[in-house]
Order: C-alpha cells, then sequence, then structure tokens
C-alpha cells in the first residue's frame, strides 16, 4: 500500500492559533523543532528544561521562556524531545500529572511508547512529527526556505483531531515545504531500528572494519586500506542517496561494476539475510529494547565496553592520519 503524502497545502494552521507549545529538551532535535515552529508564527513556544540545565541556556540565550519541565508540561503541545532512553522517567516524573486533559504529547521517534515504556494516560493525544534528518539539517533546511520531509503519526486520538493538529506541528517546523508521510508509531520504530542495525549504524561499520583488517593482515598500509574501505564510502553514499543504486552504477567504472555485483553476493549470502530477519525479530518482539534499556539503567556498561574497544582499533589511529592530511574534513 503506497504511502499518503501532505504538503503544505493540505495544512491547516488554524488549529495551532493561541496554542503554546513546550519543547522539552533543546538537543539536536528539540532546538531546530522550536526555532522553526517560533519562526513560522502560528504559535507559542517555551522550552521545558531540568535544573542547571546547559541546553536550557542556551534557549534562554535564544530568546525562549525556558520552564521547569512539570511547567511547560501545562501547555497544549508537549513535544519530548530528549533522549529515547531518559523519556520514560521525564514523563513519569514531570509531565503525566501536570498534562491538561486534550492536549497533546509529541515525539520525534516512536521508540518509548511502541515499547511500552511510557503509556500516555488515556485523555491525552499522542503524534509524532520525526524529521528525516538531524535538527541541524532541519534547522538550516527551513532557514533556506525549504523544508526537511518528516513522518506524521497519531498513537492516540483522545481529542478527535489529533492528526490535523500533528500536521499543523509538522508544517510548523517545515516539512510541509517537503512533504509529511503519513505511518504509524510501529512502523516508524520498528523500521528506524532495523536500519539502522542491519545497514547504516551495525551492517556498514562492520563491512568497513572487517576489510580494513584484511588488507592490513595481508601487508598494506593501514592508510590505504582505510582510504578505500572508509574514507571512499561518501562517494558511494552521496550517489545512492542521489539516485539509487542503478545511478551508482552508472557513475562507477564497469571494473568496480562487474568485482561488486560478482563479491556483493558472495559476503552478503542468504546466511545474512537469515540473521537479518532473527535481527528485524528481536526489534519486533521488544528483546534488542529490553537489551537496550537494562545496559541504559546500569549506566551503560555494554555501550561502554563497546566504545573502549573501538577507541583501540587500529582503523582510529590510520583514520587521524588519513583526515590529517585533508584538513576541509574537519569544516563540516
Ligand atoms: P539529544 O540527545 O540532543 O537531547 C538532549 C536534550 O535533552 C538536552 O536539551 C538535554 O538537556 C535534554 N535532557 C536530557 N535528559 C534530560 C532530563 N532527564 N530531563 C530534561 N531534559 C533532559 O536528543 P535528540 O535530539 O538526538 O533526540 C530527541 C528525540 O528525537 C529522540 O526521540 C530521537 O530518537 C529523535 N530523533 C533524533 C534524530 C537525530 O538526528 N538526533 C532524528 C530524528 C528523531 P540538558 O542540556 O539539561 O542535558
Ligand atoms: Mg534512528
Amino acid at each position: 500500500m503506497p504511502i499518503t503524502i501532505y504538503r503544505e497545502y493540505d495544512v491547516d494552521y488554524s488549529v495551532l492559533a493561541g496554542k503554546r507549545v513546550a519543547i522539552v529538551g533543546y538537543g539536536n532535535q528539540g532546538h531546530a523543532h522550536a526555532l522553526n515552529l517560533r519562526d513560522s508564527g502560528h504559535c507559542e513556544v517555551v522550552i521545558g528544561a531540568r535544573d542547571n540545565s546547559p541546553s536550557g541556556d542556551a534557549a534562554r540565550q535564544a530568546g525562549f521562556t525556558v520552564l521547569p519541565v512539570a511547567e511547560a508540561a501545562t501547555s497544549d503541545i508537549v513535544m519530548l524531545l530528549a533522549p529515547d532512553e531518559a523519556q520514560p522517567a521525564i514523563y513519569a516524573d514531570h509531565i503525566r500529572d501536570a498534562m491538561k486533559p486534550g492536549a497533546a504529547l509529541g515525539f520525534a521517534h516512536g521508540f518509548a511508547v511502541h515499547y511500552g515504556l511510557i503509556e500516555p494516560r488515556a485523555d491525552i493525544d499522542v503524534i509524532m512529527a520525526a524529521p528525516l534528518g538531524p535538527g541541524k539539517g532541519l534547522r538550516a533546511e527551513y532557514v533556506a526556505r525549504r523544508g526537511l520531509p518528516a513522518l506524521l503519526a497519531v498513537a492516540q486520538d483522545a481529542s478527535g483531531s489529533a492528526k490535523g493538529l500533528a500536521l499543523a506541528y509538522a508544517g510548523g517546523i517545515g516539512a510541509g515545504r517537503a512533504a509529511i508521510l503519513e505511518t504509524t508509531f510501529k512502523d516508524e520504530t520498528e523500521t528506524d531500528l532495523f536500519g539502522e542495525q542491519a545497514v547504516l549504524c551495525g551492517g556498514m561499520p562492520a563491512l568497513i572494519v572487517a576489510a580494513f583488517e584484511t588488507l592490513v593482515e595481508a601487508g598494506y598500509p593501514p592508510e590505504l586500506a582505510y582510504i578505500v574501505c572508509l574514507h571512499e564510502t561518501k562517494l558511494i553514499t552521496d550517489l545512492l542517496q542521489k539516485g539509487g543504486i542503478a545511478a551508482m552504477n552508472l557513475a562507477i567504472s564497469n571494473t568496480a561494476e562487474f568485482g561488486g555485483n560478482a563479491v556483493g553476493k558472495r559476503l552478503v549470502t542468504p546466511d545474512t539475510k537469515a540473521e537479518m530477519a532473527r535481527v528485524l525479530a528481536e526489534v519486533r518482539d521488544g528483546r534488542f529494547t529490553e537489551d537496550f534499556i537494562a545496559d541504559a539503567r546500569a549506566g551503560n556498561p555494554a555501550l561502554q565496553a563497546d566504545r573502549a574497544r573501538q577507541a583501540d582499533h587500529p582503523i582510529e589511529a590510520a583514520g587521524a592520519r588519513v583526515r590529517g592530511l585533508m584538513p576541509w574534513l574537519k569544516e563540516e
């Protein structure tokens, strides 16, 4: 079934008139949501921050009213943009009892709600507006009078008008200038986690490291191994993003295309795909989330151990030397 797409002309901003939106967490996403919404001018925007919050100070510097989270949570829309693993405690301690009946609780990722880490009160709307990219890009596109596309979803419609509100919010951060794609908390959460695990942050880095090790163990210089296995991935992912696999094949040499076709299927075998299915199953049944939350509650021992192991890997030293030759990389 094709996805439903909304654009600027589908958005009715009058539903935001006279309303106050609280952005809880002025971080990567939060600062961009707040600035874009304020510039769009359809509603009042305040920031919710904890005591002595560095990002709360930044929000004040940017001219926002900054309130304790429980006070901000009395707004008409409460957008929870703190880290996913921090959201359940923030909701339980500062938001749940403060929200007005009929108000809306918003997210930029379905994680906490989909896995039941937050069980929203029955008398509020629960909506999602998830930009397809980091906050920096969301703000930069908006300032350039364009927009970043966003996913929209409604998990709970207590007011009967949650979708219109979610659309107006997504439009207010600029997404209507690009596209607002309708999905569900379940689909957004499960596909997002699977994509980052199988490809973006799991499969791809692991492939890079294994190939780097293969070259270095065979006696090639680590700098060369770094360049061909890691540095050059950007050329390819740019081609993939612009025009898909077909466009990549047009842009690369026949040698690269022939070799890539032959070897890709030797590396990613039916066994790999079977493992991917198990990974997806663990995302869907909540086993991954259980592991992640248990680690976070224990102070992230597994995450820290992996960080330490990765920092010691020779690919990091080789990378530092190669990147030192390319000072323009620092500017990005
Ligand atoms: P960040 O890590 O940037 O959030 C940091 C902000 O959360 C800071 O303002 C911080 O305040 C605040 N915060 C942290 N803990 C608490 C707490 N206990 N109480 C109050 N405030 C707290 O988060 P992101 O912007 O990366 O992610 C926010 C949401 O957006 C997540 O659901 C994420 O999945 C989603 N998302 C993120 C994207 C991204 O590219 N990063 C893309 C799309 C969606 P302080 O200064 O006090 O520490
Ligand atoms: Mg993600």
